[in-house]
């Protein structure tokens, strides 16, 4: 009866994990494009318009893309002074309908970050009063961005000489805000550019201060990827920080069956695989995000020995 009960859940376990990796592979496949007419030869051109746009943290200089991300679209169009209702409407609907599903099954990113979590090395955990504070890192790149970009679409409409000195002045962060913090900005438009244009013909003077600050905070991120899974997606991405201000209110939530969980003295497994370091068993019963943190990848659900965890839609 036991091995039956394990068998079930090795076979449930596989299931989950098999199904999110085929999707994380098509979709880096699909957003990343040239993979694939690199791996097979095929002309995939007449598809471009489809597949480059996903809402992803692209930006608009990303040679893979055409377009960019539905949040630097948002910032973009708040910073032309035109407030950007339909493309909100659209964010809060698609949040309120899948949750996160989209960071842990299908940005590329996060497929990236996965990668690197892969390397076999010793994870570990932030000290939970760090792992609290550094959560708020995100929250700040947000409010700071918004603070910029708000009255630079007000005084568009308001004070054209003013809007124009203000644009002057911001720089480059006028026209792609979300593309400065943005992971996929580095490694798929900076990194190659210092690869082709400072390391490989070693001038290393043509990075400016800056520019090498930048390079190595963006190195330093990938390889504290490989040690605390899901880094830039728990401390900086801007997309997380406006997604978990929703995804609490999410029709589709996780949930803890009471009768089934043992709790953390004689399991707590599940906290210990989370790659968010969510603590699960702090929250209701009745449904747990983190605080919105929670990215629906399902290794909690995965590796839960008593098949306690629960996918819910609405109040079913
Ligand atoms: S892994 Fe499952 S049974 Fe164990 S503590 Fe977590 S929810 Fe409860
Ligand atoms: S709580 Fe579960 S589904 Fe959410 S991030 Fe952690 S392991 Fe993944």
């Amino acid at each position: 009866m036991i091995s039956l009960r394990l068998k079930r859940l090795k076979i449930r376990e596989n299931a989950i994990k098999i199904s999110r990796r085929t999707i994380q592979i098509i979709a880096f496949l699909l957003v990343n494009y040239i993979i694939l007419e690199i791996i097979l030869p095929i002309n995939l051109i007449g598809f471009e318009g489809i597949v480059k746009v996903l809402p992803i943290l692209n930006s608009p200089r990303n040679p893979l893309s055409d377009g960019s991300g539905i949040l630097e679209y948002i910032f973009f169009s708040m910073a032309e002074g035109v407030f950007p209702f339909f493309l909100l409407a659209v964010l809060i609907i698609v949040l309120l309908l899948t949750n996160r599903i989209f960071c842990g099954w299908i940005c590329p990113i996060g497929s990236i970050q996965d990668l690197c979590a892969a390397i076999p090395t010793k994870k570990r955990k932030f000290k939970i009063s760090t792992h609290k504070s550094l959560l708020n890192i995100k929250y700040v790149i947000i409010i700071i961005t918004i603070i910029i970009i708000f009255p630079l679409g007000i005084t568009k409409n308001a004070n054209i000489l003013f809007y124009n000195d203000f644009k002057a002045q911001i720089g480059a962060f006028a026209n792609q805000p979300i593309g400065f913090f943005s992971l996929s900005e580095y490694i798929f438009v900076f990194f190659p550019y210092v690869f082709e244009n400072v390391i490989i013909p070693v001038q290393l003077g043509a990075l400016d201060f800056g520019g090498w600050i930048i390079f190595i905070v963006y190195i330093l991120i990938i390889i504290l990827s490989v040690f605390y899974p899901r880094f830039y997606c728990r401390y900086i991405c801007p997309f997380a920080a406006v997604s978990s201000a929703v995804t609490d209110f999410s029709f589709l939530k996780l949930a803890r069956n009471p009768v089934r969980c043992v709790g953390r003295s004689e399991c707590g497994i599940c906290e210990e695989v989370c790659p968010k370091q969510i603590r699960i068993l702090e929250e209701p019963f009745d449904f747990f995000t983190g605080r919105g943190e929670c990215n629906f990848c399902l290794e909690c659900k995965e590796k839960c020995p008593y098949d306690a965890i629960i996918i819910k839609f609405g109040n079913v």
